[in-house]
């Protein structure tokens, strides 16, 4: 028996109308994440025994329980349960809360898995919004449009901080073995990558395509991500594309990529390299993960993750370069990718590769330590993490350059990076 779900029981209105539209500061009552507190968003597949379909349980505080101007924790945990449900679906079905939530008319959400940022207005709390609700939505939602797959669904929204870190610890080892999956695959390896086009309606000429060898730049979708959910809705936002032929492999072109990137932005990119962020870069949405930037001053780039708030060499925050490249362009010189790709053997290779690398944020290192050490072994530079400045070192080219003359920074006998 399928269960179809007609209207959605919450007391906002509710639809895609109120995708794009922003919280602002004086409407805000409270918030979830954005750098602020942890905010996580894990669905998994769970034994249908275990899913009561339709529950949806808040543990801690609630709206009702909050003042405004707060800043809390929130983990949402979604199982799902279905017969023809597979453990790779997992992916896309999460990824779903950045829309489905976005559609409750003065809830905004951005970001995905462990760093996502839920804001919720004064206008919803007035109509009687409460945290419950996000289950209603997604539980009706997902039925409604994942009928073929689904069964049950269950959500739990957690708002105690020693729960929401049981949650990301648990759903952190979910994304490892999910970006890990790609790992052994090269995009040499197979003829067809993959669009995702869901940012549309935030970044209406913003196209990722995802192959092996680059993520998307939310890190919520890899190769396989996409290629399930083309099995999963052949309709839908994640297309095969035949790469066809290589245009230029050192920047990574490919004939049949640009014709797919000219229509599905109606004309508005006719081509863009997934390897160079110099040179006609990938598009960027507000969602990736990090963005990375020349600094010409270093004959080499850096890149910056949301979570970093301070200052970095490019001049820009992080929030200031998403604001800038976010729209969905091309834009040389900058390129918003996820923090996964920075290890993927193909990370820039146009540009010189990960041995470019003169600046991250010294979180962002500890946060993929052991990729970087291993990838800088492979590229023959075992200890690249060490001679990488971070903002300990400086926050200005003038301030790193010292750093890097010193550590001897392969960047710096590297043909110079623009020409
Ligand atoms: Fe898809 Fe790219 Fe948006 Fe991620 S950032 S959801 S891969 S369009
Ligand atoms: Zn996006």
């Amino acid at each position: 028996l399928k269960v179809t779900i007609a209207q959605i029981d919450i007391p906002c209105s509710f639809g895609p109308a109120y995708e794009g539209e922003r919280v602002r500061g004086k409407d805000l009552f409270v918030q979830a994440g954005g750098g602020k507190t942890q905010c996580t968003e894990y669905l998994e597949l769970a034994d249908m025994k275990e899913i009561d379909d339709g529950k949806v349980t808040v543990i801690g505080p609630d709206i009702p329980d909050m003042k405004r101007g707060e800043v809390f924790p929130l983990g949402i945990f979604v199982q799902v349960g279905g017969r023809e449900f597979q453990k790779d679906f997992e992916p896309i079905l999460e990824r779903q809360t950045h829309h489905l939530v976005n559609y409750i008319q003065g809830v905004m959400h951005a970001g995905q898995r462990d760093i996502a940022w839920v804001r919720i207005s004064d206008a919803a709390v007035d109509k009687g919004f409460t945290l419950k609700d996000l289950g209603v939505v997604l539980h009706a939602k997902l039925h409604q449009d994942f009928s073929a797959i689904l069964d049950k669904i269950q959500v739990t929204i957690y708002t105690k901080k020693e729960d929401v870190d049981k949650l990301t610890a648990k759903a952190r080892a979910a994304y490892k073995y999910r970006d890990e999956r790609v790992d052994k695959m090269t995009d040499d390896d197979v003829e067809t990558f993959y669009s995702c086009t869901l940012c549309q309606s935030f970044a209406p000429n913003h196209v990722c395509t995802v192959s092996p060898e680059r993520t998307g730049l939310c890190g919520a979708y890899n190769w396989m991500d996409c290629k399930a959910a083309y099995q999963i809705n052949p309709t839908g936002p994640n297309q095969p594309i035949e790469k066809g032929e290589c245009l230029d492999p050192k920047l990574g072109q490919w004939k049949g990529v640009n014709e797919f990137v000219s229509k599905a932005s109606r004309g508005a990119v006719t081509h863009y390299n997934f390897y160079s962020l110099v040179q006609d870069p990938m598009t960027t949405c507000g969602c990736c993960e990090a963005i990375a930037a020349m600094l010409p001053g270093c004959n080499g780039v850096m890149t910056v993750h949301r979570e970093y708030t301070g200052e970095t060499p490019c001049g820009m925050k992080f929030t200031t370069l998403a604001g800038v490249m976010g729209g969905g362009a091309s834009s040389p010189g900058f390129v918003g990718h996820s923090k996964y790709n920075i290890t993927q053997r193909k990370f820039l290779v146009g540009d010189g590769g990960l041995l470019r690398m003169v600046w991250m944020p010294k979180s962002l290192k500890e946060e993929i330590r052991e990729r970087l050490l291993k990838r800088g072994a492979e590229m023959g530079c075992p200890d690249l993490i060490d001679r990488i400045a971070d903002e300990t070192v400086g926050v200005t080219e003038e301030e790193i350059m010292p750093f890097l003359k010193e550590k001897k920074h392969p960047a710096l006998d590297m043909e110079p990076i623009v020409g």
